[in-house]
């Protein structure tokens, strides 16, 4: 199996090319333009590994696109490159329409190009997964699960692009034929997360004892779910799924932001402690505009159909992320401001 990868220097990216490479034996082209939330560090595992290329490329890059499918020929595309940070959507959207609604358009019509000059046999084995957030239906109230058919009503101009991101890979698929999935996924967590995402900043301000801020009063509620499930459900749905159909991918490990912070603060105080309990760091600031209140996915139609589900909870989950960060200084060390070089024995509990 051939497969494009974009984005796969990023978070979930370099997860998926990490499961694909080493657990699957897929041949890999990553492709990433290795903006500032892309690190080829996250893909050191794999240096020696032949079975992954590296292409650094903006997907906007019409010729650089249509070069990749012609010189690789791949069998499957799985599109995750995106400007994916809420935060910076609302300071900065441009970037985000760029990338995410332009670059996808232009990442569709190179494999259409390159689809529609398939062989038959080969033409009908391709397929393309479009890989997208659960941020594109809006929020919830107190009760209720988002799923496949739930209306989209996106509140931030990072989930309006991925909305109009979805609706262009539908499109294409209508219109044109093509063999398309989309998934819709909760949060994610985990190993390689950058530094300025919830949950690694938690842990690393907690590190530094610095004040760990919440939006608000931290009752948005996340559904939460451990990066390494996730990447085995983009290539279950991608090599399974039913072409043309949505899935939507979450581990039903709802919390409130306020108790994640906790939860770390609580494993800070065992793996690396201090003379002062971590949740005396908590500070609240000024509530984000347009935040969401909740999110929750139901995730029935994943699990009914393909078999896929989360092999970790949420309290699993967390301890191995907290105990990845303070293992692994070499990776986030550099992505501080005022970083002066790693230091020792930041995880002082062992096991
Ligand atoms: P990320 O920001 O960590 O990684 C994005 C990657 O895309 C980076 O490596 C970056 O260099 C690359 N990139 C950005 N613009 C590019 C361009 N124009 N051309 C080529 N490469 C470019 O994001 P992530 O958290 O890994 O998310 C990956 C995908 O999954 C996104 O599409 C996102 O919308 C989706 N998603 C994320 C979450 C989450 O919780 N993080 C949840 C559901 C869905």
């Amino acid at each position: 199996m051939r497969v494009i990868v974009t984005g796969g220097a990023g978070f979930i990216g370099s997860a998926l090319v990490r499961h694909l490479v080493s657990v699957k034996g897929y041949e890999v082209l990553n492709i990433d333009k290795l903006t500032y939330a892309g690190n080829e560090a996250s893909l050191s595992v794999l240096r020696s590994n032949r079975s992954h290329r590296f292409m650094k490329a903006d997907i906007c890059d019409r010729t650089a696109m249509n070069e990749a499918f012609d010189t690789f020929a791949p069998d499957l595309v799985m599109h995750l490159a995106a400007e994916s940070h809420v935060d910076r959507s609302i300071t900065g959207a441009d970037e985000f329409v760029q990338t995410n609604v332009v670059g996808t358009f232009t990442l569709l019509e190179a494999a259409r190009m390159y689809w529609d000059t398939l062989p038959s046999e080969r033409r009908k084995a391709f397929r393309f997964l479009h890989v997208s957030t659960d941020e594109v239906y809006g929020s919830l109230g107190n009760t209720g699960l988002f799923t496949e058919e739930t209306p989209y009503d996106p509140s931030s101009p990072y989930s309006a692009s991925k909305a109009a991101s979805d609706h262009l890979a539908k499109a294409w698929a209508r219109t044109y034929g093509m063999p398309i999935l989309v998934s819709n996924c909760s949060n994610n967590y985990g190993p390689y997360h950058f530094p300025e995402k919830l949950i690694p900043l938690i842990i690393l301000n907690a590190l530094d004892g610095k004040s760990l801020p919440v939006y608000g009063k931290g009752t948005n509620v996340r559904d939460w779910l451990y990066v390494e499930d996730h990447a085995r459900a983009l290539d279950i749905i991608a090599t399974r799924g039913r072409i043309g159909e949505t899935y939507n991918v979450g581990g039903s490990n709802e919390r409130r932001n306020i108790d994640v912070v906790k939860q770390v603060c609580l494993l800070m105080d065992s793996y690396s402690p201090k003379p002062f309990k971590h949740e005396s760091l908590i500070s609240y600031v000024t509530d984000r505009p347009g935040h969401d209140a909740r999110y929750a996915i139901d995730a029935t139609k994943l699990e009914k159909e393909l078999g896929w589900s989360a092999k970790d909870n949420f309290d699993t989950g967390i301890e191995k992320t907290v105990k990845w960060y303070l293992e692994n200084e070499w990776w986030w060390g550099p992505l501080r401001i005022g970083y002066t070089g790693s230091r020792l024995g930041l995880l002082t509990k062992s096991g």
